[in-house]
């Protein structure tokens, strides 16, 4: 089954630079049994983490944190771009592989102690799902794992992914990156 999940997702070169293979996991919402069953995977995972609330990345992480969430009757919470959000937030910045960017989420929307799985479409260097865990966390939340779609588990020599190691980490498929 995750196969015919594998197939489903276009890989495009040299996207959105050169030397990027970028999974394009937009062609996998056109197949909504695959939808289907990529989010009751996700949602097995999950489960054994006996997760309070799911934290979804900006914005592919939507995609799948939303219907999971939806699988499991737990709630979610939005991780946002820097404007996007119109409350009181936390922000944490995290270093691309040119730059910087920014990620903030809501500060009253998960109480202190509440176990937090995290939701992304895809895990390349760690560096947006640990600047999540790091949001989360200044919450006084606890991150209880962290599930996605892909994981570019050939991409683990890079430091960021070492930092990640301390969560348990969930993917429906492992690809080259
Ligand atoms: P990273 O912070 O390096 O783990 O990158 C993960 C984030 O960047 C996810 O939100 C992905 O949507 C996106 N991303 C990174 N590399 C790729 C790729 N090769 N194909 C698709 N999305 C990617």
């Amino acid at each position: 089954m995750p196969e015919a999940i594998r197939s489903a997702i276009r890989v495009i070169p040299d996207f959105p630079k050169e030397g990027i293979q970028f999974y394009d996991l937009s062609t996998l919402l056109l197949q909504p049994d695959l939808v289907k069953q990529t989010t009751e995977l996700l949602a097995l995972y999950v489960a054994e983490w006996n997760a309070d609330y799911i934290a979804a990345i900006d914005a592919r992480g939507f995609w799948f944190g939303a219907p999971v969430a939806q699988n499991l009757g737990l709630p979610w919470v939005p991780v946002r771009k820097p404007g996007k959000l119109p409350g009181s937030v936390r922000s944490q910045e995290y270093e691309l592989e040119y730059g910087t960017d920014t990620l903030c989420i809501h500060d009253d929307v998960i109480p202190a102690g509440a176990r937090v799985a995290i939701i992304d479409d895809l895990l390349a260097t760690g560096g947006t799902a640990m600047a999540t865990a790091n949001l989360i966390e200044q919450l006084g939340a606890t991150v209880v794992g962290f599930a996605c779609v892909v994981d570019l588990a050939n991409l683990d020599f890079l430091p960021n992914r070492k930092n990640l190691t301390q969560y348990p980490i969930a993917s429906v498929l492992e690809a080259e990156g």
